[in-house]
């Protein structure tokens, strides 16, 4: 039963081949037998999970449908869970149980989706690796010394292992796409305001955005569809209509045109990886596809900009945790200042208080014309590109990562080595537009992912295309040994 996506357990509940509840025993019992080896969860909410998927059954029984009605999920441990530890994977918010749901939390509630618990990620969801979580590393489950990806590892690892069909995860730089790259999966970083960001653990308020993390395009549709639409708590959030997703999987692609950027493929960028895009590229001409080279001339600068604008607000987002409001407080404050000093120093890990340091730094007085204005300028220059782009072609494809996944501890003593894993993945960020990544092949055993750019509100567009690849190529359903 666990090997079922989501678009298969809604029709296998619909047919009463098996209940919610019975699915989610089985779930919850392989979660128990295999999390220990991947260290996938933060939390686990057995009790809540089996009272939801009685309830869905409840509700199918008295003739209700629904995709995700009864389909088993877990939340990025960022999204608020009433009573529920919400963590952020920060011993600052170790003890944070949140006083009510994220808009994300409660609409796929509202939907009938059954959360099995929080997942593990990157404290406070800066990193590419997840192993900067006070809840340890998350493991690789195609090889568990290698990293699974950040900052969504933990949603990643867990649905890569068929612990579960389908997980919520965020990206401000990557977080979705680029651990669904390096565990196989699809992930999906929607359109800029498409997701509310309401009870979303801020980290960079202009770049973060929610988002579906599961193994197959029709999937990530299913739960995107659960996941996004307009929410008035939250003042960038979008007020466009919601297209139905799964009814934009089937169209033709013939004539779609795909532009390959030249600076894709320049120095850094393992030549296995080039050639498996290059596969990925043939195919989709197969069903139609038109290709045509493209240029991104500003895409060098994306990387320094980003690493100026995401710490700037996370400093900024950052200052509420103080030891006085919520979370960690430290032990015996001298006065005040020793109450914030101890208690930010105690609370928050090395790559956090990193990232406060520059942005601190950047926003300061003299500094920030230099830096933070001019990261700003960059970025105008980097969605002025993809405007430019997008006159001539639907879709922009590339790869999503310039490695396969590396070493648990490989690049844990140089972050800049860590940050330049980004490449590929900041400028949908920066442009605020939707992008996808889905699996390409594999290098030594490691996933492979292939990453497609669409126009704003397109993410339909990327479903389609993504869908259409995954009926004519099979490197989606492999899955990894011993899982
Ligand atoms: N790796 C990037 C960072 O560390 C992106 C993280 C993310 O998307 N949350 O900031």
């Amino acid at each position: 039963m666990h090997q079922l996506t989501l678009a298969e357990i809604a029709r296998g509940l619909a047919d009463k081949k098996f209940s919610s509840e019975e699915l989610t025993k089985v779930l919850l019992a392989r979660i128990a037998q295999l999390d220990p080896q991947l260290n996938s969860f933060i939390s686990l909410t057995e009790d809540l999970a089996l009272q939801q998927a009685k309830a869905a059954d409840a509700r199918r029984a008295n003739g209700e449908n629904g995709s995700l009605l009864g389909a088993p999920i877990a939340h990025k441990d960022l999204f608020c869970t009433q009573g529920i530890r919400t963590s952020c994977g920060s011993k600052m918010l170790d003890n944070f149980k949140a006083p009510y749901d994220a808009t994300v939390v409660a609409k796929l509630a509202a939907a009938g989706a059954v959360t099995l618990g929080k997942t593990n990620m990157d404290e406070f969801a800066m990193g590419s690796a997840n192993e900067s979580s006070y809840y340890g590393a998350v493991k690789n489950p195609w090889n568990l010394e290698h990293v699974p990806g950040g900052s969504s590892g933990g949603s990643a690892a867990a649905v890569a292992a068929r612990l579960l069909p389908a997980a919520t995860g965020t990206d401000t730089g990557g977080s979705i796409r680029q651990p669904a790259a390096l565990t196989n999966l699809t992930g999906l970083k929607p359109t800029y305001g498409r997701v509310s960001r309401w009870g979303m653990i801020a980290y960079a308020s202009s770049l973060d955005q929610g988002g579906p993390l599961a193994r197959t395009a029709e999937d990530c549709a299913i739960l995107l569809q659960g996941m996004a639409g307009f929410d008035p708590q939250d003042s960038t959030s979008i007020d466009e209509p919601v297209p139905d997703y799964s009814a934009s999987l089937n169209g033709s692609l013939q004539g779609l045109r795909i532009g390959v950027p030249k600076e894709y493929f320049g120095a850094g960028l393992d030549p296995r990886i080039a050639e498996l895009i290059h596969n990925s590229v043939k195919e989709l001409e197969k069903l139609g596809a038109v290709v045509k080279e493209i240029s991104l001339p500003n895409m060098q600068h994306a990387i320094p900009a980003y690493y100026v604008i995401a710490p700037a607000e996370a400093s900024s987002n950052l200052s509420r945790f103080d030891g006085v409001r919520f979370g960690y407080r430290c032990e015996d404050p001298k006065n005040l200042i020793d109450l914030y000093k101890r208690s930010r120093g105690e609370g928050f890990g090395p790559e956090v208080q990193r990232r406060i340091m520059v942005g601190a730094y950047a926003l300061s007085a003299g500094y920030y014309d230099a830096y933070y204005l001019k990261a700003q300028k960059i970025r105008r220059l980097i969605k002025n590109d993809f405007m430019a782009a997008f006159n001539e072609v639907d879709i922009i494809l590339g790869p999503t990562t310039p490695n396969p996944a590396w070493k648990l501890g490989a690049k844990n003593s140089d972050p800049v080595a860590a940050y330049l894993e980004d490449v590929y993945t900041i400028t949908a960020n920066l442009a605020g537009l939707p992008g996808l990544s889905m699996p390409a092949g594999f290098v030594d055993g490691l996933p492979v992912g292939v990453q497609l750019l669409a126009p704003y509100f397109q993410e339909g567009r990327l479903l389609n295309v993504a869908h259409q690849y995954q009926l004519n190529t099979d490197w989606h359903t492999r899955t990894p040994t011993g899982f």
